[in-house]
């Protein structure tokens, strides 16, 4: 089963949701979510918001998902770039958390000359681990090098039973054995199988979602800086925050058509 981090238990949701006079967002995202799960799949238009004046650049949401993916050394599907703005000495940094835009038109599509990469009718762009032939043509396609390619390296690479020890080498050992739940299947990573040699991106957790689950990544967020949910449901936190005037999506010029909105 994925794991259950930041999830709310049975007991807490039954609580009224109110704090005051708000309601925390991860409580109406979960109440979003589950109404959009009842809907048909394509009725659902899943997008993700993140606020970066909320954002502090902690990576937590980084280190969820790859805990989450189980990803190896060299994958990270939700990095957090950092950019300086303003002119010495009036500076600041902006943190701007970039996972893959699930773009309604996405190049990373039509590249693939085996199929393997699709959109679904929730608007999820996916990866057929069984039909990847690694070629990485939709590594160069994707304009937000969203995609990253998984060589089969592990943490313990290059390690030695005797120094690492110290280091909890066998507990380390035991999380790479660890099979992740990516598209609903338990993918072991052993040489020479899925989703080694294949390419691999964020695909906003859809076994999570299939759980009732929010992305990882939005449960870990500290700042409450990321939001999810079906942009189809007038009722949905992020229809609200997509109609706001300060929202932004990333290369909106080349036509892919993020279904990732930053607030600004
Ligand atoms: S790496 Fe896999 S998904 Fe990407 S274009 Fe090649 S076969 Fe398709
Ligand atoms: S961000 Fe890149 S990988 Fe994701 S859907 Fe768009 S083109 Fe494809």
């Amino acid at each position: 089963m994925p794991i259950q981090s930041a999830e709310l238990t049975l007991e807490q949701e039954a609580q009224p949701a109110a704090i005051g006079e708000r309601q925390d967002p991860l409580v109406r995202m979960q109440e979003d979510l589950r109404r959009a799960m009842k809907k048909p799949i394509d009725q659902r238009r899943w997008v993700m918001v993140i606020d970066l004046r909320k954002c502090v650049g902690c990576s937590a949401c980084t280190i969820g998902c790859v805990v989450e993916n189980k990803l190896p050394p060299g994958v990270v599907y939700r990095p957090v770039l950092e950019e300086e703005i303003g002119t010495y000495p009036n500076v600041t940094r902006r943190f701007i958390p970039r996972p893959c835009m699930q773009c309604d038109d996405p190049p990373c599509v039509p590249v693939c000359p085996v199929n393997a990469t699709y959109k679904r009718p929730d608007g999820i762009v996916a990866i057929n681990y069984d039909d990847c032939i690694g070629c990485r043509y939709c590594l160069v396609a994707c304009p937000y090098s969203a995609r990253l390619f998984d060589a089969g390296r592990q943490y313990l690479d290059g390690t030695t039973p005797a120094i690492p020890a110290l280091l909890g080498r066998d507990k380390a050992m035991v999380y790479e054995k660890l099979p992740a739940y990516e598209y609903g299947h338990a993918w072991e990573r052993h040489e020479g199988e899925s989703p080694i040699g294949n390419a691999r991106k964020c695909q906003f957790c859809s076994h999570r979602l299939e759980a009732g689950m929010l992305p990882m990544c939005a449960t870990t967020c500290i700042g409450r800086a990321t939001y999810f949910g079906d942009s189809n449901d007038p009722e949905a936190l992020v229809s609200d925050l997509i109609a706001s005037p300060n929202v932004m999506r990333l290369k909106e010029e080349m036509g892919t058509q993020p279904k990732v909105y930053y607030l600004a």
